[in-house]
């Protein structure tokens, strides 16, 4: 069995997959420091963790040094603008908090010895060349579209934590998250499952970007949060795709979302995304290999478990059986 982490620090802890972390370590007997500026969220994803004395939030930008009380074993930097929508209304901060606040976690890091892991993400291949997605394809990445906020300011997170291994022995260890989903996701953010969910249980149409035979690969939020603490956990430095292999158009998961839901709204055609990847598949023979991780959860019930949450959180009719 792994050791316990004694005490954790998680930036972006209020986050959608942060606050999910949180809970996870906390589980595990960690003490846990959640930093967030909620820059793309609110208290709400860790109101029910705030009574606890092994739990601390503290709000303050990852981009500014941080002056949170250590010494931390573990720091997990997923502090960042991660929907498209979000990172569109935010360029410079998410930049910011690629460069200026991954430095910062990983200077923390440093001063204390700990084991650092740096949520990067499948963006970092842009719209891929090679499919499935291996860990050593390097990526078509458009530098200065829309996107590149996001996708340079994680690639250059990437090259940040691969020098600061090399030049200063920093234990580091970088994860690339595919796409990620499950409750406590903001109904607002603009990402696809949010965006389908909420209009089907709303009876609107489900707006599908383009032809909708562009392709994601889905992976439930407890699994990512599982490959994220396996990689904690080991000494390797990846990077190491986190992500669920088993790949859809987006349009059948819009369809599936509509039979989950029992919805009668109709699937309308929107302008497609700029940049918008055609094709997202994660190789994990790396992550199964040095990890020992696989996804578990099946798209159905994880699926079925996120309509159940929002349609609880928005008041919605619970979807039909
Ligand atoms: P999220 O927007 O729900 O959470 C990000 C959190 O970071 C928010 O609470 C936000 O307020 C906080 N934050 C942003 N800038 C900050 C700053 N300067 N200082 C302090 N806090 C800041 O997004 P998420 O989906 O939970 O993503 C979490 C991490 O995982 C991100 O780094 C993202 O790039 C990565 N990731 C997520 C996915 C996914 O599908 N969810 C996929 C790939 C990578
Ligand atoms: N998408 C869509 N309708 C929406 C939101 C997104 O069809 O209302 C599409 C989007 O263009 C992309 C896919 O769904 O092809 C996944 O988008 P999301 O924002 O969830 O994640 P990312 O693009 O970062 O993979």
């Amino acid at each position: 069995m792994d050791t316990v982490f004694e005490r954790a620090l998680v930036t972006g802890g209020a986050g959608f997959v942060g606050s999910h972390l949180c809970e996870s370590l906390l589980a595990a007997g960690s003490a846990v420091v959640a930093v967030d500026n909620f820059a793309t969220s609110d208290a709400a994803a860790v109101a029910h963790l705030l009574e606890r004395p092994d739990f601390q939030l503290a709000r303050q930008d990852v981009t500014a040094p941080m002056t949170v009380p250590g010494p931390f074993d573990v720091v997990f930097h997923l502090a960042s603008a991660a929907s498209p929508r979000d990172y569109f209304r935010l360029p410079l901060e998410t930049l910011r908090a690629g460069s200026h606040g991954t430095e910062g976690a990983l200077d923390i890091a440093e001063r204390d010895g700990a084991r650092f892991v740096l949520a990067s993400t499948s963006e970092v291949y842009g719209d891929p060349g090679e499919h499935p997605q291996p860990e050593d394809y390097w990526g078509n990445v458009n530098p200065i579209g829309p996107r590149s906020v996001y996708d340079e300011a994680k690639r250059y997170a990437e090259a940040l934590t691969s020098a600061m291994r090399r030049e200063r022995g920093v234990n580091t260890g970088i994860a690339r998250i595919f796409n990620t989903y499950g409750p406590r996701m903001r109904a607002d953010d603009g990402r696809m499952i949010p965006a389908f969910i909420g209009q089907a249980l709303r009876g609107v149409p489900l707006t599908v970007t383009g032809s909708g035979r562009q392709t994601r690969s889905l992976c439930y939020v407890d699994d990512t949060v599982r490959g994220l603490v396996a990689l904690a956990h080991s000494g390797v430095p990846g990077p190491v795709n986190l992500g669920n292999p088993h790949e859809l158009t987006v349009l059948r998961i819009a369809q599936e979302i509509l039979a989950i839901t029992g919805s009668p709204s109709r699937i309308e055609h929107i302008e497609a995304a700029v940049d918008d990847p055609a094709r997202r598949c994660p190789d994990i023979s790396l992550a199964r290999r040095e990890l020992g991780w696989a996804p578990q959860v099946p798209m159905d019930e994880g699926l079925s478990r996120t309509v159940a949450w929002f349609a609880r959180t928005l008041g919605s009719a619970p979807p039909a059986p």
